[in-house]
């Protein structure tokens, strides 16, 4: 069964895309966790950062690149987190390889 990620990437779910390109797409959050919480997903089905290999690390350049980028554009570029889950003990509810960008609030400190 496809992901949730695949099922917006092939606009088979609704989402307001921010940027999209061959490799990944960004959207807005479905359950924003701060008031600029943006999703930058590879369209390549990675399950998690736990299986990245060396021929996709070009894949996180560009997310953080663009991640950058709408942070700026979202007037954020003063402080802003970026962050993956990997497992559910880690949060991880999506099995598709995605990085949130959160920002536009103090945010709380890193554990959890
Ligand atoms: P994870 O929990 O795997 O790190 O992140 C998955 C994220 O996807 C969560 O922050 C959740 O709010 C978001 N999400 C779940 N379903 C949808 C959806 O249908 N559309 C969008 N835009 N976000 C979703």
């Amino acid at each position: 069964m496809s992901t949730i990620f695949e099922q917006i990437i092939e606009r088979k779910l609704p989402s307001e895309v921010l940027f999209e390109d061959e490799d990944i797409i960004c959207i807005h959050d479905k359950f924003p966790q701060a008031p600029v919480h943006i999703l930058l997903i590879t369209k390549k089905v990675i399950p998690s950062i736990d299986k990245l290999t060396k021929e996709d690390a070009y894949l996180l350049t560009k997310i953080f690149v663009k991640a950058k980028e709408l942070a700026l554009e979202h007037k954020i570029e003063d402080g802003y987190r970026i962050l993956t889950n990997h497992g559910s003990s880690a949060g991880q509810t999506v099995p598709h390889l995605h990085f949130h960008l959160l920002g536009g609030k103090v945010l709380s400190s890193k554990g959890g």
